[in-house]
């Protein structure tokens, strides 16, 4: 009787344990790293009619997240080459952001005793520069992209990443780590592939990481639809679902390139959990 109590009290104990791993997901930490800053020179560009002239600053961030199972990178920034340039990187059209890059992706990676090797998942959110720029530091992580991004193709009809990449071509979402934890969200509109990242932390709760589903809070809260985006109801459409997630998921919307916001930010070397 006595050990028949034992037992189920182990059974119990056991199952109580499982339950509250299942509440929380196995995320642990995320980072913000500096991977580039820039100023845009006429926002117009991202807000058509609105703000004509105004130029703005931008920040260009990259997010480093521990799983239980491995460490996911979202999104590169910009080639950490540029921050070897005085000068930064200049754009052809002066309504543009001209960026800089403060520091490298490789030696923040360095200051938080990560080797490039560790990581396990590259994700993202899209194609342009400024997100992909350090994806080949990372030769043996997996790429996790939309298939619709990945084949779109490039300047001069060329691939856009290196085929040579290990990949994993997504359509639609995607559970990362198949606990719900880090959730690849399909966002199209900015580009044919876009995509935000869902993340549930335990004490910060859950974030959405916009990508480029928007620009900048004002752009956010107006549903503003920048003039070079490549299909204009898809980003209205992609804004919306991503309402509905922000709703469902009590979660907080991190604007990537929204400079005000990542100065409230906390930055690697410190982290959330
Ligand atoms: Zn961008």
């Amino acid at each position: 009787m006595i050990k028949f109590t034992a037992g189920i009290a182990t059974a119990l104990a056991i199952l109580g344990s499982a339950a509250s791993a299942e509440a929380q997901s196995a995320v642990d930490k995320l980072y913000v790293l500096n991977c580039g800053e820039g100023v845009a020179g006429d926002i117009s560009r991202w807000s058509p009619g609105v703000n004509v002239g105004k130029s703005m600053e931008f920040a260009d961030n990259c997010y480093l997240i521990h799983h239980a199972q491995g460490w996911l990178l979202w999104d590169t920034g910009l080639a950490d080459a540029i921050a070897a340039m005085p000068d930064g990187e200049r754009p052809s059209d002066p309504r543009a952001t001209h960026w800089r890059r403060p520091q490298t992706l490789a030696s923040q990676l360095d200051q938080l005793g990560i080797k490039p090797s560790d990581i396990k998942y590259v994700a993202v959110s899209h194609s342009h520069p400024d997100h992909i720029g350090n994806v080949e530091l990372f030769p043996q992580a997996t790429l996790l992209i939309q298939k619709a991004e990945y084949e779109w193709p490039g300047p001069n009809n060329t691939s856009r990443f290196n085929p040579a990449h290990p990949v994993s071509k997504l359509e639609g979402d995607h559970d990362v780590f198949g606990d719900g934890g880090v959730m690849l969200i399909s966002t199209p509109g900015h580009t044919p592939g876009h995509q935000s990242l869902l993340v549930k932390l335990p004490k910060t709760g859950a974030l959405v990481l916009s990508g480029d589903a928007a620009h900048f809070k004002e752009n956010w809260d107006n549903r503003l639809v920048p003039s070079i985006n490549f299909d204009k109801e898809k980003t209205a459409a992609s804004m919306e679902r991503l309402a509905d997630v922000l709703t469902k998921e009590k979660a907080q919307l991190w604007i990537n390139h929204d400079k005000a916001q990542r100065d409230r930010l906390k930055l690697a070397p410190e982290y959330y959990d």
